[in-house]
């Protein structure tokens, strides 16, 4: 059970987390593989660097249709055979901007995990992979020039970033949408599932360093700013309640949900950052 949100004494949330996925970590290698078995049209799972059913499937089909041994296993004979996808291993050579392959997909998937989402895990080195290395060698305290080198990839084989601090949940409501791998990208927060107009509440006291419309896709946004370097964000609201430049006590109305900016119906994207990295929420409620 979650820590649930009371106001007034009264717990206003609800249930939540009946299923909650297993924290299972992918392999950079694995989503790499699972990259290209999707670009031969041979796997429509999730990105996730899970070696589950689907990708052994996706494996032994590919390896009948290229006349090899059928073992499911996609060891040097099949990485070959999956031509310019199957290569070249992580760490062979420094990746910037231009490059495609094997080693691509795995530090986008790597980038992805660390909490610095790009759109689309697909093996190439765009301007998106660019921003997200780029903003990830930042937080990690490295030179922050684009190329993933041997110092980028010894940060990115560290532990995920965690959320220092509790919260609650923003509003009582089932979960719509974990934190994770969804479809070839990723998802970085929590999605509350809830009609129109429910209230939206402060998950943790906080200062409004974001009250307004994001461009990029999270519709009315407001950011809380906490301590310890972390900010709460809650996207696609229908209403907004906060002004900028002012601070709330946990548990204050924020605004209300809504399907603003890319949203396909009303819920609360619930998003928990550790100095610009997302983090999974879960654990810190
Ligand atoms: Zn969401």
């Amino acid at each position: 059970m979650r820590r649930l949100l009371g106001i007034g004494g009264i717990a206003i949330a609800v249930v939540v987390v009946a299923a909650a996925p297993t924290a299972a970590h992918g392999s950079a290698n694995v989503a790499a593989l699972q990259v290209a078995l999707r670009a031969h049209g041979l796997y429509g799972g999730a990105v996730d660097g899970i070696r589950g059913p689907a990708t052994r499937r996706a494996v032994r089909r590919f390896q009948a249709r290229r006349g090899l041994s059928v073992d499911g296993v996609a060891g040097p004979r099949t990485r070959r055979a999956l031509g310019r996808r199957g290569r070249p291993r992580l760490g062979s050579r420094p990746l910037a901007f231009g490059a495609r392959g094997w080693d691509v997909a795995a530090l986008q998937f790597m980038l992805e995990t660390h909490g610095f989402p790009l759109g689309r895990v697909d093996g190439g080195f765009g301007a998106r992979t660019v921003t997200s290395l780029r903003r990830f060698q930042a937080w990690a305290g490295l030179a922050a020039d684009g190329v993933a080198g041997r110092a980028t990839r010894a940060a990115l084989r560290r532990r995920r970033p965690r959320s220092p601090l509790r919260f609650a949940l923003p509003l009582g409501a089932p979960v719509g949408g974990y934190f994770g791998p969804r479809g070839d990208g990723f998802h970085p927060g929590l999605d509350l599932v809830a009609p129109f107009g429910a209230g939206v509440h402060a998950a943790r006291s906080g200062c409004v360093v974001a009250a307004g419309w994001d461009p990029g896709g999270y519709g009315n946004l407001v950011v809380l700013r906490h301590s310890l370097g972390m900010t709460s964000w809650y996207a696609h609201l229908s209403r907004i309640a906060v002004r900028r430049g002012t601070c709330v006590g946990f548990g204050a109305l924020l605004g209300t949900v809504g399907a603003t900016g890319r949203a396909s119906g009303p819920h609360l994207h619930f998003e928990l950052r550790l100095r610009g990295a997302a983090v999974n929420p879960l654990p810190a409620l």
